[in-house]
């Protein structure tokens, strides 16, 4: 089933530092496929900015290498490799200094809709800003795109947010979290705005509590310098798992549209309650299986930086009052799997009789590995001797439902596109990513100040023991990756 194209003005992407990690992964790959669906009109054009110097000849080579590497089977088509290739330039530019500007000014057409992405380091956003404003690049259908980190504590990222407000309007920046940009992220909103089935009984009267678990495999190795310095906190629970909880939690905004979205969002965000300390596990993985530890992977052997974190936190307001939400995150774990489940209360009576036992019914949005969302329901087991009730999975798998040929772009390539469009709506606004951090920040000052170290955890394990205890002292368990 081939989605429908909404066309797009012609435009420029302009990426600062195009030669990255980052933009060969991602970034790169995602306009080559955008282009590849006809949505990166005549004219339009990628121009890759970064430190190294080469010509655009150069440049294209890289791209094919990237392509080639990371762009899937659309990237075996070498003519439409060469037709995007022929899309491509590139400019020698320091952030830090003049080398550059003139050049990539005199790049510009006036008016077109371009959009600047910083895949950079944080340390150079104000650089950039600063440079794009002097050097006459700012016009009204200019846009930049900000990745993340957007800052290191509540302070720094009010910093930035002033800074950017002195080159460019608000509606001109777009902070990118790519959890937003899955399909069935957005699909959470579609299930739960688009149905009459789940919102009478979204709130705390009908459900148990929620959880949220984003847990990789991988571990920092390669980024280590700026994790030893972030952490699991920062790193993923500030954004990403803030935003999954934000969408699951929010009332319905009035409209599908930018301010609407994100003012329910923030709503969410102010609403939580401080977290209590002994509700928070802070992990750290040790060595295993000839791998690293992570005090070996960023050297230093007495490193207090969290790579897990499982906490349980709550939500001032009368929908969610007595739900709780538990998140945890963390890296060398045993499963790779992000899913976000909503466990519903028991039935308040069986009929069936107590060996029956009570039932729940789950909700379970599967972000990784494979995108999907499976309800469970009760049924009665088949056969005969009585009523013996068993729980099963009603299970929508995209691939299933909609077909083997069913489109699931990339976030990055649903994200760039929207920016493109001039559509905020799955990107962070200032006050959102502030009270992220003003959420974030006294928590973190609270292990700096009691010199708290996060408890060991095997590397690919499930994370500490006590991360399992924060659900048993309840009576609940994690679901996805287990103990
Ligand atoms: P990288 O180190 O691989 O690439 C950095 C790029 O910046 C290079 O192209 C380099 O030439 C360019 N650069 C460095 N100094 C410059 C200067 N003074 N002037 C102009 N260009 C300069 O980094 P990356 O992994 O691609 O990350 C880029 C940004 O994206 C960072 O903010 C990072 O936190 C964020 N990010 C990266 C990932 C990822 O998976 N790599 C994921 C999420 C967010």
């Amino acid at each position: 089933m081939a989605s429908r194209i909404i066309p797009v003005d012609t435009f420029d992407l302009v990426v600062f530092g195009g030669t990255g990690d980052l933009a060969q992964r991602k970034i790169l790959p995602a306009l080559f496929k955008r282009f590849c669906a006809g949505q990166m009109p005549r004219g339009s054009r990628l121009i890759g900015a970064a430190r190294t110097t080469m010509d655009a000849a150069a440049y294209r080579d890289f791209v094919r290498g990237a392509l080639s590497e990371f762009g899937g089977e659309a990237a075996l088509d070498r003519s439409a490799v060469d037709a995007f290739c022929e899309k491509l330039t590139y400019v020698a530019i320091d952030a830090r200094g003049d080398q550059g500007w003139d050049t990539l000014s005199g790049m510009m057409v006036p008016d077109r809709v371009c959009a600047f992405y910083y895949s950079v380091g944080p340390g150079l956003f104000s650089d950039l800003s600063q440079r794009l404003h002097r050097h006459g690049l700012v016009h009204a259908n200019t846009r930049i795109v900000v990745e993340k980190p957007f800052g290191h504590d509540l302070d720094s990222a009010r910093a930035l947010n002033r800074e950017l407000s002195q080159h460019f309007e608000e509606s001109q920046i777009y902070r990118i979290d790519h959890y937003l940009g899955k399909e069935t992220v957005q699909n959470l909103m579609v299930v739960r705005f688009g149905n009459m089935l789940f919102e009478p009984l979204w709130n705390a009267q009908y459900i148990d509590h929620v959880q949220i678990t984003v847990a990789e495999t991988v571990g920092v190795r390669g980024r280590g310098e700026y994790y030893e310095n972030a952490g699991a906190m920062r790193d993923m629970m500030q954004n990403h798992l803030m935003q999954l909880l934000c969408l699951t939690a929010m009332e319905p905004p009035a409209m599908f549209e930018p301010d609407a979205v994100r003012d329910e969002k923030l709503k969410v965000i102010r609403a939580l309650d401080v977290v209590q300390p002994h509700h928070i596990v802070r992990g750290q993985y040790t060595a295993a299986d000839g791998h690293s530890s992570y005090r070996e992977d960023v050297d230093n052997p007495r490193s207090k930086t969290e790579s897990f974190i499982a906490l349980k936190c709550h939500l001032n307001n009368w929908r969610w009052a007595g739900t709780p939400f538990y998140l945890r995150t963390g890296k060398r774990l045993k499963e790779r799997d992000s899913e976000i489940t909503v466990v519903f209360k028991d039935t308040p009576h069986s009929i069936f009789g107590p060996e029956a036992g009570r039932h729940r019914n789950e909700l379970t949005i599967q972000l990784q590995p494979d995108e999907g969302i499976t309800l469970g329901v009760t049924i009665k087991e088949p056969g005969p001797g009585g009523m013996r009730l068993i729980d099963v999975p009603l299970d929508m798998s995209f691939a299933e439902a909609l077909g083997p040929d069913a489109d699931s772009p990339d976030a990055y390539e649903r994200l760039i596109m929207d920016v493109i469009r001039g559509n905020q709506t799955l990107f962070m606004r200032n006050d959102e990513v502030e009270a992220a951090w003003a959420w974030t920040d006294p928590i973190i000052r609270g292990w700096e100040a009691r010199g708290d170290a996060p408890k060991p955890y095997d590397s690919f394990s499930a994370g500490p023991d006590d991360a399992a205890m924060l659900m048993r002292r309840d009576g609940r368990e994690w679901r996805g990756m287990k103990h």
